[in-house]
């Protein structure tokens, strides 16, 4: 079990890229996110594609993350820049989370409180430059679930088809529901 933790979320500014790590961490593995501060938008937009594309994916907003984390028996880890190189921990960060059944990767907005460092059993960076939460949630994920990630299946009401190019998409029945083929420039 993998559960997100976003902290410092603010609706008006954060929305789009609160929901883009959402949506990461659900295509990359993950099973849940909490955010922070309360958003009932974003809670929707996240459910809708659960909905839509599939997994048991779970959102939940206005949590108390202190709490949640003092609460949580997984392996916590902060996603920062100024880590140690997740290569060099993801595999004792993979023992440890299977030994404690749950990880639980927190990554921020703004500043973090500085405590959190602390509270982490891990402060991982994903390069030591500074970049975006998206990208450092990806990356990580995909270090920890060896690449896996990449071929998961979802199973739902709407699934894309590969294709070269063009767009198809089907139904759980395996009926093609959209079929736009790329138009031709001539
Ligand atoms: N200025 C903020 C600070 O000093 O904490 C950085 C905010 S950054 C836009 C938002 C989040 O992205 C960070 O809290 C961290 O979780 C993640 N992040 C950014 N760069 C990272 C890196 N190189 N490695 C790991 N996480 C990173």
């Amino acid at each position: 079990m993998i559960t997100v933790l976003r902290i410092g979320h603010r609706p008006a500014r954060d929305k789009r890229i609160t929901t883009h790590v959402a949506l990461t961490a659900r295509a990359f593995g993950a099973s849940a996110i909490i955010i922070d501060l309360h958003d009932e938008e974003l809670e929707g937009t996240v459910r809708s594609v659960t909905d839509r594309f599939g997994g048991s994916f779970h959102v939940s907003s206005g949590v108390n993350w202190r709490k949640f984390l003092d609460e949580n028996k997984g392996t916590r880890v902060h996603l920062t820049m100024y880590g140690i190189p997740v290569g060099q921990c993801i595999d004792k960060i993979r023992e440890d989370s299977s030994r404690n059944g749950e990880l639980v990767i927190v990554v921020g907005a703004e500043k973090v409180p500085g405590d959190l460092y602390g509270i982490a059993d891990y402060n991982v960076s994903v390069t030591n430059q500074p970049h975006s939460e998206v990208a450092a949630l990806a990356i990580f994920l995909d270090r920890y679930n060896n690449g896996s990630e990449l071929s998961a299946t979802f199973q739902g009401r709407m699934e894309v088809v590969p294709r070269e190019r063009g767009k198809e998409i089907r139904n759980r029945i395996g009926n093609t529901i959209t079929n736009k083929k790329p138009k031709r420039k001539d």
